[in-house]
């Protein structure tokens, strides 16, 4: 290392001047210092340790203190060590007592209060003010829950406007320390999140975001205006980022802002975008003649950035290791500092090397110390902030204010902040690291080192569209324009490659807008019922002869097919069945993971597998498959479902009759000509639409239809079952039956659930898609301990929902699937009305099949609402008084498919999992939405008659298995001894 580097000798004056004593959250000393390092040393115990802080709020007897406390850190095999055991209940006493609790609570509160100021402005009063009076500066944020509805968010902007006026009472004769520059710096400074203001911000809801949040941000940028003051847009995950800089861009460009430069936005240096982010606002202040505050920090989300992007498959926006995030921090703070005409620069950082090269550069480029600024968390790093501060540097503090309970999520980050291993904190005072070595310079990112290949081998889930990328969202627009363009058309039957342009006509709507037809199916009768299954029994003989390899590659056509089509095949759900652009996307991405796993599966299957065999005995064990299939599908997964059930059969040797839903042909005709344009023999797949109960009970019970995929309604599925098992003059096989039906779902709400994460998970599980999954959630199971709270903001959280037209982007919920079921729907909402209490939310459209998202409280125990599949957005709210009955009551239904459990008890988390009936269970979070190879789908009881779809049984049940076993031996020579 260069001994001379300007930054190399800043960083040593740095570190000369740093007090010895130990940031607070590191000294040993102190109850939480000690428990840090202890967290450090052993791994597990930080696990616990951080989730049990994280739960802790919820906590609120000493009884459940208690319990938890054994859950976590005493639970199997891991025993507390004595001095663990001590310092968490503060006390020798023993876990059980309601005192060791309360001093564990007291010394909780007051670990939390290192990193929070206090509960409220008033309380933080004295905190502010002990800052004040040593010279330091700060900017203060308000913690808070997400804001998950519309009465949240207000709340928080009208705390936030209090928060404001608050301080500009307490500041108004206050000047910044110098030699902070007034203009530049004012005293009274607040940080603002665009994601508390405004409940539907999300990356699909673009337009509107950006909207709603410019409108939010307004009536506080006026205030913080009027008092002179300073107003920071904090950055949150990386899926917000470009809202927030586009409404603060267009909330500055108001008239009514011009010209002021009283607000600042931060960015992250951890994201791969951030540098051109920072052109884009240096462009924008430039060309407006402004300046705007840019605070660069490194960036709080990186675990969640990079377990999101690679739960999705998406490239990650942050950057692989520590040191290019830091790498990167220097780039953009040089690029800061070269352009102080038109942008203020605000550095938000603990690390030596990076102060050090910060004020190095602000040296080499002339600014100076006034005209920047160093900020730094509250309750980290005093030992740099002393420093600094004898070096003249104003160092101003990120102060949180808030409750403790919505306080947990900022706490927990800062408590993974400093143990994480790279972090410097860590590195610089516990580990000890050589102070050289922390000064040396971050590496840079090279972006050709980091690229992975598309092409490995084996099965990858087909990643999810990412809305916040702009060509995404415009290329959806431009698909429903295009496919709209194509509505209307007739759709003809087709058998043995032959189409019958005629029949019993199916006419398709938009049910977002019924006047729209999107296409004209023609039915089959019973003749052409005949044709197809004459058809499929001649094609099999040529199918079934074709090699495992030969059938696998149709399948792999047809996903290459609508890879390339993926976005008309989501306008086509859009227009014909109600799905929103995310619900749409993911039905389509999840028909092509079905074709390309079950197209490997059957690789893995297809050939001949050797057995035990003896000297003289050749055993071997292939199977073949079961002859014609007759798929018949519904109509809320329209291609994902048909395209499941089509391509198992299909791929295992089968030929195949295709019935769709009448109410989804035409998406069906989508799914038929995927596998003709990949090349399909003729005869091997037939596309036989027509209403259920004109065509379907004669194809079930035809003598040489062999099996039945199906999946729809638990009543017609046993239908199905009923009549396949009645044997029919001529009939060689007992027909398979592979039934997928529906579910009472249920999700329990533990007592110390997450609220935050329970209420959004159920109200994704209840009404995305409307409710029309076979997964949806229609019952919430909550504990007594939690339930006025959790349906509190659960029933705001539901007025909160916007209905609307599927192929708006603003509209989470659509309409529902038609005209009939909607009136059923309706009818089960008046029988919880006259049975117990409603809450709905807004008014829902006219024009389309809409029902508006509803709750149905305080039903009598035998309310059929409690009972029934009601495939809409209807969801019952029922009250347990503990664990014992709310399993009771998730378990008493007859269907099990899926069910979910929020809670932060390991305890209850290991019954639950033990006790649910239900063939899907998800553990703190939504209960639909699983993908092919991770979660294998599908329930029993009266749910389903089949193994798991997406999972390596699935192929299984289109085939049946056959042993041949072969004497090698004649007269007395084996061709094995011999050999
Ligand atoms: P549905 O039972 O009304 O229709 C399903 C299919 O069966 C349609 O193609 C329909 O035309 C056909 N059909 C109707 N009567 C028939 C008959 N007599 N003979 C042969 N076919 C007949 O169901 P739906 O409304 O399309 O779908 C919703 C239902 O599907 C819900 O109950 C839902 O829970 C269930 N579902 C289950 C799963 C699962 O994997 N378990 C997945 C999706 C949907």
């Amino acid at each position: 290392m260069d001994a001379n580097d300007p930054v190399v000798e800043k960083g040593r004056e740095i570190f000369s001047l740093m007090e010895a004593e130990q940031p607070a959250v590191f000294d040993r000393h102190r109850w939480a210092g000690e428990l840090m390092h202890l967290a450090m040393k052993d791994p597990h115990l930080k696990v616990q340790l951080f989730r049990f802080v994280d739960a802790f709020p919820t906590l609120t007897s000493s009884e459940l203190i208690t319990r938890h406390l054994r859950e976590y850190f005493l639970s199997g095999e891991a025993h507390l060590s004595p001095i663990v055991q001590q310092l968490l209940v503060g006390a020798s006493s023993g876990l059980a007592s309601g005192v060791t609790s309360a001093i564990l609570r007291r010394n909780i509160m007051s670990f939390a209060r290192t990193f929070i100021a206090g509960e409220t402005p008033a309380s933080a009063g004295k905190t502010l003010q002990r800052l004040r009076e040593t010279g330091r500066t700060f900017t203060v944020d308000l913690l808070g829950e997400a804001a998950l509805s519309e009465q949240e968010s207000s709340r928080y902007s009208d705390l936030y406007l209090e928060l404001v006026e608050h301080l500009a009472a307490d500041l108004r004769h206050r000047h910044a320390p110098a030699p902070l520059r007034e203009d530049l710096f004012p005293y009274l400074n607040v940080s603002v999140k665009a994601s508390s203001l405004f409940p539907r911000i999300g990356p699909l809801n673009y337009e509107e975001s950006v909207e709603q949040v410019r409108v939010r941000l307004r009536p506080i940028f006026r205030k913080v205006r009027e008092a002179g003051g300073f107003i920071n847009l904090d950055m949150e995950m990386f899926s917000l980022k470009n809202i927030t800089i586009e409404s603060f861009i267009a909330l500055l460009d108001e008239e009514e802002f011009a010209g002021w430069n009283g607000a600042g936005i931060a960015l992250q240096a951890y994201l791969k975008e951030t540098e051109e982010d920072l052109y884009r606002l240096a462009e924008w202040a430039e060309s407006g003649r402004r300046k705007v505050t840019v605070r660069l920090v490194k960036g709080a989300y990186w675990e969640y950035e990079t377990v999101n992007a690679a739960q999705k498959g998406w490239p990650s926006p942050v950057f692989p290791r520590k040191t290019h995030t830091d790498w990167n921090f220097e780039r953009c703070a040089e690029f800061m500092l070269r352009n102080s005409h038109c942008i203020t620069s605000a550095f938000g950082t603990h690390n030596v090397r990076t102060l050090a090269f910060v004020l190095a550069t602000a040296e080499r480029v002339s600014v100076p110390s006034g005209e920047f600024e160093v900020q730094m968390l509250y309750g980290m790093a005093e030992p740099v902030k002393s420093a600094l501060r004898e070096m003249g540097q104003v160092v101003r503090e990120y102060v949180p204010i808030g409750e403790l309970l919505p306080g947990m999520a900022y706490l927990v980050r800062r408590l993974l902040e400093n143990t994480s291993n790279e972090g410097f904190l860590r590195q610089a005072f516990v580990e000890n690291v050589d102070r050289d070595a922390l000064l040396a310079p971050p590496e840079p990112w090279r972006r050709e080192e980091h690229v992975v290949s598309s092409e490995e081998p084996g099965f990858r889930n087909e990643p999810p569209l990412d809305f916040s990328l702009p060509e995404n969202r415009r290329g959806c627009r431009e698909a429903v324009q295009r496919v709209r363009g194509k509505l209307g058309s007739l759709y003809p039957v087709v058998i043995d490659g032959k189409e019958y342009p005629a029949g019993n006509s199916i006419e398709s709507r938009n049910p977002s807008n019924p006047d729209e037809i999107v296409g004209t199916v023609f039915g089959i009768d019973r003749e052409l019922a005949d044709r197809a299954v004459a058809s499929a029994v001649k094609a099999q003989a040529v199918w079934r002869a074709a090699s495992a390899q030969e059938r696998a590659d149709v399948l792999f056509r047809a996903a290459a097919i609508a890879r390339r089509d993926r976005l008309e095949l989501l306008a086509w759900q859009v227009l014909e069945t109600g799905k929103n652009w995310a619900e749409a996307d993911a039905d389509v991405i999840e028909a092509i993971d079905y074709l390309e796993y079950y197209g490997r599966e059957m690789l893995r299957l297809g050939g001949r597998r050797r057995l035990i065999c003896p000297p003289g005995e050749e055993n071997l064990y292939h199977y073949q498959p079961r002859g014609v299939g007759l798929v018949i599908a519904p109509w809320n997964f329209p291609l994902a479902i048909s395209v499941g059930m089509t391509a198992a059969a299909l791929v295992t040797g089968n030929t195949v009759l295709y019935k769709p839903s009448s109410l989804s042909p035409v998406n069906g005709w989508q799914m038929f000509r995927l596998f003709r344009e990949a090349g399909l023999p003729d005869g091997v797949l037939s596309f036989v639409p027509g209403k259920g109960e004109a065509v379907g009970d004669h194809l079930v019970a035809h003598t040489d239809i062999d099996f039945i995929a199906f999946t729809g309604s638990r009543e017609v599925g046993l239908h199905i079952v009923e009549l396949a098992g009645r044997k029919a003059y001529g009939q060689r096989s007992v027909k398979h039956c592979v039934i997928e039906m529906g579910g009472k779902n249920a999700i329990i709400v533990d007592e110390d659930a997450d609220l935050d994460q329970a209420v959004a998970g159920v109200v994704h599980s209840a009404f995305s898609y409307q409710g029309q999954k076979c997964s949806a959630c229609s019952r919430v199971i909550v504990l007594a301990g939690c339930y006025d709270r959790f349906v509190q903001r659960l029933a705001d959280a539901v007025r909160t929902i916007a209905v609307g037209p599927a192929e708006d982007p603003a509209c989470f919920m659509g309409p529902v699937i038609e005209g009939g079921p909607r009136d059923v729907i309706l009818g089960y909402i008046e029988t919880a009305r006259e049975e117990g209490r409603v809450i709905q939310g807004g008014p829902v459209p006219e024009s389309g099949w809409y029902v508006p998202p509803t709750l149905a409280l305080d039903l009598p125990p035998e309310s059929r609402l409690l009972r029934e599949e009601i495939f809409g957005p209807v969801l019952a709210v029922m009250r347990a008084k503990d664990l014992d009955e709310a399993l009771r009551l998730a378990n008493g239904t007859d269907f099990a498919l899926t069910g979910g459990v929020y809670s932060r008890s390991p305890a209850t988390i290991q019954r639950v999992m033990a006790e649910f009936r239900a063939g899907n269970l998800y553990i703190n979070r939504s209960i639909t939405g699983a993908i092919v190879g991770r979660q294998p789908f599908g329930g029993f009881g009266m749910s389903g008659l089949g193994s798991k779809a997406g999972g390596s049984d699935y192929l299984l049940q289109f085939m049946v298995p056959r042993v041949i076993t072969e004497n090698t031996m004649r007269r007395g020579f084996t061709p094995e001894v011999i050999a």
